[in-house]
């Protein structure tokens, strides 16, 4: 979904969307099952677009120890001026003097919504997803989920320095 920088009234443009990024090759994410809701404000800038906004959606992704899915609400509120290519830098500098804005690249004159939400999405992904605190993840040794078997891997371990006194045994 693109906005052009002409299409923003002096006065600023709301916008309530809805989409549907594309999610492919995204690791760790199995699915997104809802879309992504998101209520964005955006304003001309200098010659740029100042975007605000909040966005949820919900992500399915696998649990780090049992890999079974794991469905994590996601939302969170952002603030980026997207500036031309030949004023990124002095708005880097500001950026990193004041705010807490981000500042990216316009191309064109205009932004791609779809791609701003998807990579704030990405953002908040959990990096080590649980299926719940105590998950017991998957046997190392014959890859049982532990949270609904248990198996005798374990218990045959041992040391392994005295593997060959046993083979003698
Ligand atoms: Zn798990
Ligand atoms: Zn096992």
């Amino acid at each position: 979904m693109l906005v052009e920088r002409s299409q923003i009234p002096p006065e600023g443009l709301d916008l309530e969307v809805r989409v549907e990024p594309r999610w492919e090759g995204v690791e760790g994410l199995w699915a997104s099952l809802s879309p992504v809701e998101a209520s964005l404000h955006l304003e001309r800038e200098g010659n740029g677009i100042l975007a605000s906004g909040t966005f949820s959606t919900t992500a399915v992704v696998q649990c780090s120890r049992c890999s079974e899915p794991v469905s994590v609400p996601i939302s969170d509120s952002f603030a980026i001026l997207y500036t031309e290519p030949s004023e990124a830098f002095d708005a880097e500098e500001v950026e990193l003097s004041a705010t807490e804005m981000d500042v990216d690249v316009m191309q064109d004159d205009r932004i791609d919504v779809t791609k701003l939400l998807r990579e704030n999405v990405l953002l908040n992904l959990p990096l080590q997803p649980l299926c719940r605190v105590d998950c017991r993840g998957l046997c190392p040794h014959c890859g049982i989920n532990l949270n609904e078997n248990t198996c005798q891997c374990r218990a045959q371990e041992g040391d392994p320095r005295l593997l060959p006194l046993q083979r003698l045994l």
